[in-house]
């Protein structure tokens, strides 16, 4: 699935405007790729390097696409080395190496992921080597969030923002739909990136099922105890479920007030109409608001099980205060 989703992005037109930008030696040092949907800035930006390097339009089989792909091209740097954020002593590296010459290719490129989630410092760091970089080296950047990135980096950097991708893709790619994948659609907004992620989730279902359990089922504080223990269970993804709650939170409330329309979570529609009198509209605006709570509380690592008890509690008693 992964080199037929490339082949697909690669029709697009911000790939074909690189493209010709490369064919007129015109193609900036500096890239800056913003788009909401992190998983697929990734891909992207592989994409990206390895139309700088091959020297067929992308084709996929030469060497440098081969080692680009396998993640083992000598002259392709990916950051951040931990995975989450770019650390100063990333920066600190980035700069040294770029003055390095390419061993294999003739150019030099550091992907660099999620600049958005990095500190000022790491970002501060780059500043120089992206404004004048030396000969051959290019930095292609990804961001979530533009206005996390320094103002002083995206001045000197080539931006291409990428909105959702289009309904065309996203058929070719899944043209069977099954739930899963209509689920991972729907959850994603049409992000293929994270689409893809969680497809490949194994336990996407459970996760979607429970975070709307939780307000199609859940009915009192003393039947509070195995979901919060459930929770527990998936912590690793709570953030995750605090998403799937968030869109099944708005659509109830697109119930509430008559637009089953827009509803986004088509397959429990009918699960959240059923339920839909046992919420008025300020108790799941209100509920909404327990959600960032929760993110906040698990920063400062304060038990996990007394967090996730403390949320279904308050929520069982905005609904009923509310009602
Ligand atoms: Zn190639």
């Amino acid at each position: 699935m992964y080199m037929e989703f490339q082949d697909l992005i690669k029709r697009e037109d911000y790939i074909q405007n690189l493209l010709k930008e490369k064919k007129d030696g015109k193609l900036s040092s500096s890239n800056l790729f913003i788009c909401k949907d992190d998983a697929f800035n990734e891909i992207l930006l592989q994409l990206v390097a390895r139309l700088i390097l091959c020297k067929n339009d992308i084709c996929g089989t030469c060497e440098n696409c081969s080692k680009i792909i396998a993640g083992t091209h000598p002259d392709v740097k990916t950051y951040p080395k931990n995975q989450t954020k770019l650390l100063v002593a990333d920066s600190n590296e980035i700069v040294q190496e770029s003055y390095v010459k390419p061993i294999y290719a003739d150019s030099k490129i550091f992907i660099i992921n999620n600049i958005d989630s990095s500190t000022e410092e790491s970002q501060n760091k780059l500043l120089k080597i992206l404004e004048e970089p030396p000969k051959n080296v290019y930095f292609l950047l990804g961001a979530k969030v533009i206005d996390n990135v320094l103002p002083t980096i995206r001045s000197r950097c080539n931006k291409i923002e990428i909105g959702s991708n289009n309904k065309e893709i996203i058929n070719s790619i899944f043209p069977n739909r099954d739930l899963k994948t209509n689920l991972a659609l729907s959850v994603s907004e049409g992000y293929l990136g994270k689409t893809k992620q969680f497809i490949e989730k194994k336990n996407f279902e459970e996760i979607c099922n429970f975070a709307i359990s939780v307000l199609t089922e859940l009915k009192s504080s003393k039947e509070v105890l195995p979901y919060s223990k459930k929770m527990y269970e998936l912590r690793n993804d709570y953030s995750l479920v605090m998403f799937v709650l968030g869109l099944a939170l708005e659509d109830l409330l697109k119930i509430v007030c008559g637009r089953e329309d827009l509803v986004k979570l088509e397959m429990f529609k009918e699960k959240l109409e059923k339920v839909k009198d046992e919420y008025s509209e300020r108790a799941l605006i209100e509920i909404s608001k327990l959600i960032p709570k929760v993110d906040e509380k698990i920063k400062f690592n304060v038990q996990p099980q007394m967090i996730f008890d403390n949320f279904l509690l308050s929520l069982l008693e905005v609904k009923f205060i509310c009602k």
